[in-house]
This record gives C-alpha cells, sequence and structure tokens, in this order.
C-alpha cells in the first residue's frame, strides 16, 4: 500500500521532501504547492507530480503532508492542514512560540491525525549509536557550526541550530533540568547568530552547546563522556571514535556505523506511522517541549545583550 503524500514549501529543504517521496516505495508524490508558483512548477516537473494553486486542492489528494514553509508560518499552516484532514510531518522548529506548538500538538490529537516534526538528527545513525552506548552521561559538548545563509534567520541561532542537539542531549540524559546559563551575540542578523548554553541536569549531568551560523567551515559534533568511557561522533560524515580506559591506557575504536540520508530515514519513519497507525516518535508534544528549552536560552540570551 501506498500512502498520497504532499509538499508545501518547496524551497531549499522542501524540494529534498519531495525528491525523497518520489523515491520511497511506500509513498506516491501527489503534488507540491509553494506560495512561489514558479518554483511550485520547477520543483513538480523535476520530481513528476502535479503543482498544485491551492493548498486545499493539494490537501484533498493527500494523506500526508509535509510542512517546510517558514518556521513563522508553521502554526497557521499546519493547523489549516489538520482541519484538512492530513497528517503531517512539520519542519523543525516546531513553531516560534510554545502557544502556537500546543494549539497544533492539541489539534493533532482532537482530529486523530499524527504530527511528526523534523528533528532529523533522531533518525542519524550516530543517534541510534548514542541511544545504545550511552548509559550514565556525566558530560557532553555539543557544536553546531554553519556558513551564514540568509535562510533560516526568521529564528536566532537556538531555534534553527542548537535545537537539533537540545533535542538529542535532552533525550540521552533524561533527566529534569536544573538550571540554564546561556550567552549570545547577533552578528549578521537581527537575531542571535552565535549562542553558548549550559544545562545543568539534576543527575549531575552536564551539557555545553556551541551553535554559530557566522562560520567559514560547517561543524556537527557531539561529546559524551561517562565513567571510563568518551564518546566523539560526527553527525555529518556519520562517523567517530570510542575511547575507553582498560587497565592504565586508554584505546581508541573507531565506531561502526552504517551511513543513511538521516531525511530518508526520516520520512520513511513517517510513512510506516501511518501505515501502522502508531505514534511518531518526535510529536508535537515532544518537539514542543525541546522547543521549551530553546525559548528559554533564547530568552536568557535576550536578556544578557538588553543588560
Ligand atoms: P526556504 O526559504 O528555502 O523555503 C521556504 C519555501 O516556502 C519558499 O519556497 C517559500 O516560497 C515557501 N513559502 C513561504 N510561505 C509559504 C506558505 N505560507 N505556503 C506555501 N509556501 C510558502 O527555506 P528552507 O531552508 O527550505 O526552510 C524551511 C523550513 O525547514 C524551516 O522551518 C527550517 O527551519 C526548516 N529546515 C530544517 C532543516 C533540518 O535540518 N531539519 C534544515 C533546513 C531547514
Amino acid at each position: 500500500m501506498q500512502i498520497n503524500c504532499g509538499v508545501v514549501g518547496v524551497g531549499y529543504l522542501g524540494s529534498h521532501h519531495a525528491r525523497i517521496y518520489s523515491e520511497l516505495d511506500k509513498a506516491h508524490l501527489v503534488g507540491v504547492f509553494d506560495l512561489n508558483f514558479e518554483r511550485a512548477r520547477e520543483v513538480a516537473h523535476r520530481f513528476h507530480c502535479e503543482a498544485f494553486e491551492n493548498v486545499e486542492a493539494l490537501a484533498k489528494q493527500c494523506h500526508a503532508i509535509s510542512v517546510v514553509t517558514p518556521t513563522t508560518t508553521h502554526a497557521e499552516v499546519a493547523l489549516q492542514l489538520l482541519g484538512l484532514g492530513c497528517h503531517l510531518l512539520i519542519e523543525k522548529p516546531l513553531c516560534v512560540t510554545l502557544s502556537e506548538a500546543e494549539k497544533v500538538a492539541k489539534m493533532a490529537d482532537s482530529c486523530g491525525r499524527y504530527v511528526q516534526v523534523g528533528h532529523i538528527e533522531h533518525y542519524n545513525p550516530v543517534t541510534s549509536f548514542l541511544e545504545t552506548h550511552v548509559n550514565e552521561p556525566r558530560y557532553i559538548t555539543a557544536d553546531r557550526l554553519a556558513p551564514f545563509s540568509p535562510r533560516g534567520t526568521d529564528v536566532g541561532v537556538v531555534l534553527d541550530l542548537m535545537i537539533h542537539d537540545l533535542g538529542i542531549v535532552l533525550q540521552l540524559v533524561n533527566a529534569a533540568i536544573e538550571s540554564i546559563e546561556a550567552v549570545g551575540v547577533s552578528v549578521l542578523s537581527m537575531g542571535e547568530d552565535i549562542a553558548n548554553a549550559r544545562i545543568r541536569f539534576k543527575n549531575g549531568c552536564i551539557a555545553n552547546f556551541n551553535a554559530s551560523r557566522v562560520s567559514l567551515k560547517k561543524v556537527r559534533e557531539i561529546r559524551v563522556f561517562q565513567p571510563n568511557k568518551y564518546l566523539s561522533l560526527d553527525f555529518m560524515d556519520q562517523r567517530g571514535h570510542l575511547l575507553y580506559k582498560e587497565g592504565l591506557e586508554l584505546k581508541k575504536e573507531e565506531v561502526p556505523l552504517h551511513k543513511e540520508e538521516p531525511l530518508k530515514v526520516e520520512l520513511g519513519d513517517f510513512i510506516d506511522c501511518i501505515l501502522k497507525t502508531h505514534q511518531p516518535k518526535i510529536n508535537g508534544w515532544v518537539a514542543r517541549s525541546t522547543l521549551a528549552v530553546a525559548l528559554q536560552i533564547t530568552d536568557l540570551i535576550r536578556q544578557g545583550i538588553r543588560e
């Protein structure tokens, strides 16, 4: 059985959603919609589907739709599509405020539709490895740096980039937060472009996050320190090392990872949730919790800037 799929917003990332739906066996790409109709036509032509002139017409023919519009529009687009009866994959961050996020999650529950949120690193083989090897995290560092692009600057760097690492670390540590400290500055956009945050968890674990979208190079790395063991992994190259103590020596082993395209795994999982009728692992409520921490960090940074 195939699920009829569509994409709303086919800019940079939406065109990849369209490509992947056109490749997945269990999906049938019906069409795309974008406020920029020329762009919709170009993407539809590339992936052999229809460019729709309005969102209602696309929704009528689809069971599942990806919302890949700018973040500030997610709530409005998502609420309309849920009202039209579609299951949704909404790109991260879910929304820009907690009240918007709650409205979307509640509406999904009340109309019996699934909302999965595009926290893509949860579908990276690096995260699967961490999930099976991290059992007593004491200290974590996560670095995510990217070259500047005006895309995504409708939100600050915490909601744009750091939120990926926040989602992973909150899940790995799985403990209540004791305190958060954060600093950041804006360099090229109106919001924060560089941010540094430290979260202390009630179980004693400390996590440090660095995010920048004013970097010459792209970096997506995480290090997790546990008693007698240390993991260093790269989300981008999908490789890394496990270092562990043996006697008085520190041994280093390459981590065996099977490389995969995370977006393909994520969209495949979304289709499976619909076919097998189970909640996505990153549903609206899980994404809302991560957003709450990201917004708290953003507030702390902005208070610091005002002082
Ligand atoms: P983009 O600017 O390249 O594309 C956005 C597209 O949406 C544009 O073509 C625009 O015309 C269209 N659009 C705007 N408002 C619309 C509306 N109301 N209805 C229909 N179309 C509309 O942006 P992008 O970089 O593709 O980012 C889109 C979303 O994806 C953002 O929320 C961003 O945070 C997210 N994103 C996630 C990741 C990830 O790693 N998961 C990576 C990049 C972007």
